[in-house]
């Protein structure tokens, strides 16, 4: 099958790469062209358009940020739907809602193409090195095609559901790798306060009861003092934004997931949204500070 790759982001160029490396024939598009440099280096065809993505493909990914530009890109002038034809498959692996995902569905149906939202986790490293989780909602049969395609992209491969499936599961991923930030964060603000060795800290933390994925990729860049994004604070903001919309639908009370949207909102507000996710210390040393003054 011809593979078409849209959103060479921190996880769109990881990803698109590791479909080239599976043997697949792949064509990219970015919104911002210098980012295709290493394709274009390595001989993949560079598309001008999303519309020219989708005309010469046969299963269509995209890797953007949010529903609107997942929209943008399939909706929009010269997008996605512009270049239909019977066959083509739309999987949209970016974060967004579910219920997005059962609109672009139907949307599309519209052209006779088949879509699949199928979110991703596992981060910066996990996307480089084709170890991601991946969970897949849509008609299990279009799921059997495209998974060896996922299968270059990743290890572990779920099938979760209908239509909608896929971002369900990622939300409920995300709740549990927000709290895992928060919980990091305010572990290592105690252990400031203490005048621990931090090395020490990062020992404890990463091998005993409390060892997470989020503390073994994010503590140590921060212990850097490293902000730079593997995973945006913003795009976690929307996660659990997503998260909180849906859980209104039928009044679930989700306690902390409440706070950390807020914590995150005010870090962004701080001017930390394009920083990654452990920027959220910045909140609490911007509260210590005003505390003192
Ligand atoms: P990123 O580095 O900000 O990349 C976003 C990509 O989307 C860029 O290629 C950007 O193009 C493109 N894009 C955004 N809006 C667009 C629009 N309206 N039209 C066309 N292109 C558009 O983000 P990322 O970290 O790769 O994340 C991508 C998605 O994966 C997000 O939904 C995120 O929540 C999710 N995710 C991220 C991680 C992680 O650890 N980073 C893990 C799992 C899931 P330009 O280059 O032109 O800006």
């Amino acid at each position: 099958m011809k593979v078409g790759f849209i959103g060479l982001g921190i996880m769109g160029s990881s990803m698109a790469y590791n479909i080239f490396k599976g043997g697949h024939d792949l064509i990219v598009y970015n919104r911002t062209e210098s980012k295709t440099k290493i394709f274009r280096e390595a001989g993949v065809p560079v598309a001008k358009t999303p519309k020219e993505v989708a005309e010469k493909s046969d299963v269509a990914i995209l890797m953007v940020t949010d529903a609107p530009d997942v929209e943008n890109v399939i909706f929009g002038k010269n997008g996605v739907a512009d270049g239909a034809h019977e066959g083509l498959i739309v999987v949209d692996m970016s974060t967004n809602s579910p219920e997005y995902a059962g609109k672009f569905a139907n949307m599309l149906a519209e052209l006779k193409v088949e879509f699949l939202d199928a979110p991703v986790t596992g981060g910066d490293v996990g996307a480089k090195e084709g170890r991601l989780t991946i969970m897949v909602g849509g008609k299990k049969e279009i799921f059997e095609k495209v998974k060896p395609i996922f299968e270059s992209m990743g290890k572990i491969i779920i099938y979760a559901g209908p239509v909608g499936s896929g971002q369900k599961m990622k939300l409920v991923n995300q709740i549990a790798v927000a709290l895992s930030d928060l919980a990091m964060i305010e572990a290592i603000e105690l252990a400031k306060f203490f005048n621990l060795d931090m090395e020490q800290v990062y020992k404890l933390l990463s091998t005993g009861g409390a060892r997470s994925f989020t503390i073994e990729s994010y503590m140590p860049r921060l212990m850097k003092g490293d902000l730079e994004p593997g995973f945006k604070l913003s795009h976690l903001r929307k996660d659990i934004g997503y998260a909180l919309e849906e859980a209104k639908k039928d009044k679930i009370p989700l306690f902390a997931t409440s706070l950390i949207y807020q914590m995150l909102l005010s870090t962004e507000n701080l001017g930390y949204g394009e920083k990654g996710i452990q920027a959220l210390i910045k909140l609490y040393e911007n509260l210590s500070k005003a505390q003192q003054s």
